[in-house]
C-alpha cells in the first residue's frame, strides 16, 4: 500500500480532492478509485478537522448578515476588501479593492441611490408610491430602479440615446421607465440632466440629482469610509478613486482624513476629464484626449466635489486600465469594468511613486457584465486601438 504523509495544507487538500468515494473527514483512508494512496492518522485527522472548521464561505461581516432580517435594500454596503495579489507583490504594498460590484444592484452607485432615497424620505420629500426621476447613463439608474422598487417607488430614467441598447433594456427589465433623449453638452438646456430636473418640476416628481445632491457623498462618508477604516484596522495609508459625480472620492476622503490627516487621497482621472487639472492646477482644462470608460470623467466641480482635499491626481490612459482589467480577470478571477481598472492603475502608480510598505485602498466599481459587447469584444477593442493582451508589467512604468 502506498503511504502518503500529509504534512502541508496542500497535501490535505489533495487528499480531499482525490477522495471520490468516501469523504475524508468521515474515514481514515483516502482513496482514488481502488488504489489507496494515503492513510491519515488520528492527530492528522483532528488537525484537518480544525482547519476545516476555520474555513468560512463568506467573508462578509456575519453580525451584519444575521443581526436582523431585511429586504435587499438593507444589504447595500459592507462589501469585502479584496487583496489584489500580483500588484501587491510587484509593488511591495498591500493594494486592496473594495468590492462594490457585490452590492445588490451591482455597483458603487447603490450606496448613492440608497443614501439619496433615505435622505429624501427623512426630509419628507419622498412619499410612499412616489416617482424618482434621474438623468443617468447607467449605474445610478440601475441602483435607483432596484432600491426604489424594494422601497415602493417608481423610477424614470432620462438617458442619452447614444448609450448601449443593453443598458436601456436592463433598466426597462428592472422596472424603470426609460426616456432616451439626444446627447447634448451640459451647458445646453436639452442636456439629459436638465430634462430630468424639468420633469421633476413639472410633474411633482423627486429629482435624485446625484451630481449636486450631497446626500450622495454623505452616503460614502457614513458607510464606505468607516468600512475601509475598520477593515484595514486603521492601517489604510492611501485611498485612490476616479470621479464620476465625485461622491465616492469626497465621502471616503473626508472620513479618512478625519481619522488620520496623513492618509493620502489620490484621484485617478481618465483622459478627457477635468479633475486632474482641477486637483493639480486649479483649472478645468481638458484639451488632452478622450476615454471610453463609462461612469467616470467629470468636466465641472460638482457640489459633491466642492471643498475636498486631494493630495495627488493622475491621468490614466485607457490602455493601462484595460491591461489591469484583463490581468485581474485572467489571474485573480475578478470580472470588472474599466473604471475599476483605472482605479487600480492609479493605485499601482501611487505605490510605485511612494515606495513599498503602504496599505492602498481603491474601488472595484462594477462588474464586467455590462461591457460584454465593448471591453470584452476583441473587434470593438481593436477599433478603439486597445490591446487586451499586454503584460501587466507593461503598466508598471506608466
Ligand atoms: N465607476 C462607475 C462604473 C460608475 O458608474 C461610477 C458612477 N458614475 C463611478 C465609477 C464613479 O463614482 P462617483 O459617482 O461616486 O464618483
Amino acid at each position: 500500500m502506498n503511504r502518503l504523509r500529509l504534512r502541508t495544507d496542500q497535501d490535505f487538500l489533495k487528499a480531499w480532492v482525490v477522495s471520490k468515494r468516501v469523504p475524508f473527514p468521515a474515514c481514515s483512508q483516502v482513496g482514488k478509485g481502488d488504489a489507496v494512496i494515503g492513510v491519515i492518522d488520528a492527530p492528522q485527522k483532528s488537525r484537518y478537522r480544525k482547519r476545516r472548521s476555520d474555513l468560512t464561505i463568506s467573508r462578509r461581516d456575519p453580525d451584519h448578515m444575521t443581526a436582523k432580517y431585511s429586504g435587499i435594500d438593507g444589504y447595500v454596503g459592507n462589501t469585502p476588501l479584496i487583496r489584489l495579489r500580483r500588484v501587491s507583490e510587484l509593488t511591495g504594498c498591500e493594494i486592496l479593492g473594495k468590492a462594490e460590484f457585490m452590492n445588490p444592484a451591482g455597483s458603487v452607485k447603490d450606496r448613492a441611490a440608497y443614501g439619496i432615497i433615505t435622505d429624501a424620505e427623512a426630509a419628507g420629500r419622498l412619499k410612499p408610491g412616489a416617482t424618482i426621476v434621474e438623468g443617468t447613463a447607467g449605474n445610478t439608474g440601475i441602483g435607483l430602479a432596484v432600491i426604489g422598487r424594494a422601497r415602493g417607488y417608481r423610477a424614470v430614467i432620462v438617458i442619452p440615446n447614444n448609450q448601449s441598447p443593453e443598458k436601456m433594456h436592463l433598466l426597462r427589465t428592472l422596472g424603470a421607465e426609460v426616456k432616451a433623449v439626444p446627447e447634448k453638452p451640459y451647458k445646453d438646456p436639452e442636456n439629459y440632466n436638465h430634462i430630468a430636473r424639468r420633469l421633476a418640476e413639472e410633474r411633482g416628481w423627486f429629482w435624485a440629482n446625484q451630481f449636486d445632491n450631497t446626500a450622495n457623498r454623505d452616503a460614502h462618508y457614513r458607510s464606505t469610509g468607516p468600512e475601509i477604516w475598520k477593515q484595514t484596522e486603521g492601517k489604510v495609508s492611501s485611498f485612490v478613486a476616479a470621479v464620476g459625480t465625485g461622491g465616492t472620492l469626497a465621502g471616503v476622503s473626508s472620513y479618512l482624513k478625519e481619522q488620520n490627516p496623513k492618509i493620502q487621497i489620490v484621484c485617478s482621472d481618465p483622459y478627457g476629464a477635468a479633475m486632474w487639472s482641477w486637483f493639480t492646477n486649479g483649472n478645468l482644462e481638458t484639451n488632452d484626449g478622450d476615454s471610453i470608460a463609462e461612469g467616470i470623467g467629470q468636466g465641472r466641480v460638482t457640489k459633491n466635489i466642492e471643498g475636498i482635499e486631494v493630495d495627488r491626481a493622475y491621468r490614466i490612459p485607457d490602455q493601462s486600465g484595460l491591461t489591469i482589467v484583463y490581468h485581474l480577470l485572467r489571474e485573480e478571477g475578478l470580472f470588472l469594468g474599466l473604471s475599476s481598472g483605472i482605479n487600480v492603475a492609479g493605485a499601482v502608480r501611487f505605490a510605485k511613486e511612494s515606495g513599498p510598505g503602504q496599505t492602498i485602498v481603491t474601488v472595484l466599481c462594477d462588474s464586467g457584465h455590462k461591457y460584454q459587447s465593448t471591453l470584452f469584444n476583441r473587434d470593438w477593442l481593436a477599433s478603439n486601438h486597445l490591446d487586451p493582451d499586454l503584460p501587466l508589467e507593461s503598466i508598471l512604468g506608466s
